[in-house]
């Protein structure tokens, strides 16, 4: 659906006055343009954005208009979305599996950095990108824990294998660089440590100066747990590049989730309450609370009943269902919610701006998903 032109005070508000009956998604471009100055002015290097974290036109726009000038893209379609939004932005296709012709697609739009984690992918684009002037950034990975959800599993190339790649990069004359990403909700800063520490010695080892190094996204958003501090992270950072690098590389970082998740809200409602006190709403894991059973991050929830109505300070532990027929379509971990909730009511999850707009399926009929703005969430 598209954003609506109106703008709305609080969620609340808007769901009072409309008693929308599909799930909404609540943007508020003032707290994600706070989040964006906040990268820009802590992170010592150059800022980017991961679009796949939330691809919304509004997002991406304001992010623009905060003075967020790179992004991380991971295929054709991603590509064109900036290139219609903003022609000259620096991309960098950082998804290290191409097909053929999507390189080509991205050598065509003027994409000048890529990843790669292995001969074969590299190969690839030596036969369709010429070297000059194009960063190849070698893709490291390491047995890190940390994250909530290890991406090392599917991409990296070992220390032994990036030292291999980065002295054929530096041998058909691309510019050498190396790239991480510890795994998304990563709260363990020395994670990056341990990274940096590992793409220090393999540079040296290989004999390349390398020119950028991109510590990845992975950084950490707020959930019920608390706030994280995020500055923090960034001074590690800063200072472990500092002590292993002879000569520093530039800094490049390319967060999703922590640069977008706290400027969204996510408002399910209650569609039935079945006799045993399960609830069903009208989104689950197929929509917008499908990392629910993958990743274990807790969001702080509220529960808004109609106009007029409050709700008990007693609370009860309940199963809660998504809207479609399949069985699997069941949260994790039961939520805590006022004795008497009744259908209709909202239940309204926090830091939901990330991985939620793009993985919404239509499964079963549901899936449809409005974005509202507001001014505060
Ligand atoms: C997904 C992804 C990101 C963003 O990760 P977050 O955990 O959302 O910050 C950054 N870089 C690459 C290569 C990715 O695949």
């Amino acid at each position: 659906m598209n954003i609506t032109s109106e703008i709305w005070n609080s969620p609340s508000d808007y769901l009072r006055a409309r008693a929308p009956d599909h799930p909404v998604h609540f943007f508020a471009p003032a707290a994600l343009q706070a989040q964006a100055t906040r990268f820009l002015k802590g992170f010592n290097g150059l800022v980017t954005y991961a679009v796949k974290a939330n691809p919304e036109q509004a997002v991406l726009s304001n992010l623009l208009a905060a003075g967020v000038t790179a992004f991380d893209v991971a295929s054709p379609n991603e590509i064109r979305l900036l290139r219609e939004l903003a022609p000259h932005a620096a991309l960098h296709y950082n998804n290290p599996v191409r097909s053929k012709s999507e390189i080509r697609f991205a050598h065509k739009t003027g994409v000048k950095s890529y990843s790669v984690d292995g001969f074969r992918e590299f190969s690839k684009i030596q036969d369709i990108v010429p070297a000059s002037g194009v960063e190849i950034s070698v893709r490291i990975k390491l047995p890190v824990s940390g994250a909530v959800y290890d991406f090392g599993s599917k991409f990296g190339a070992t220390p032994e294998k990036v030292i291999e790649l980065l002295r054929r990069v530096q041998a058909a004359g691309y510019i050498p660089s190396i790239t991480f990403h510890p795994g998304t909700q990563c709260e363990d800063p020395q994670a990056w440590e341990a990274y940096i520490t590992e793409a220090a010695a393999v540079a040296r080892a290989a004999g390349v100066t390398i020119k950028r190094l991109n510590v990845g996204g992975g950084f950490p958003a707020k959930t019920a747990q608390g706030v994280p501090n995020l500055e923090q992270f960034f001074a590690l950072i800063d200072s472990a590049v500092s002590k292993e690098f002879s000569t520093r590389p530039a800094l490049v970082c390319e967060s999703g989730r922590a640069m977008v998740a706290e400027s969204f809200t996510h408002a399910t409602r209650v569609k039935s309450i079945n006799d045993n006190g399960d609830i069903f709403l009208n989104d689950g894991i197929y929509g917008g609370l499908s990392e629910f059973p993958v990743l274990d991050v807790r969001r702080s929830y509220t529960v808004l009943p109609p106009l007029g109505d409050q709700r008990s300070k007693t609370n009860r532990l309940a199963q809660v269902f998504g809207p479609t027929c399949d069985s699997l379509d069941v949260l994790p971990n039961k939520l805590s919610l006022p004795a008497d909730i009744a259908d209709d009511d909202y239940v309204i999850f926090q830091n939901m701006g990330a991985y939620v707009k793009g993985v919404t399926t239509d499964f079963n009929g549901y899936g449809q998903l409005e974005t509202v703005t507001v001014l505060s969430l």
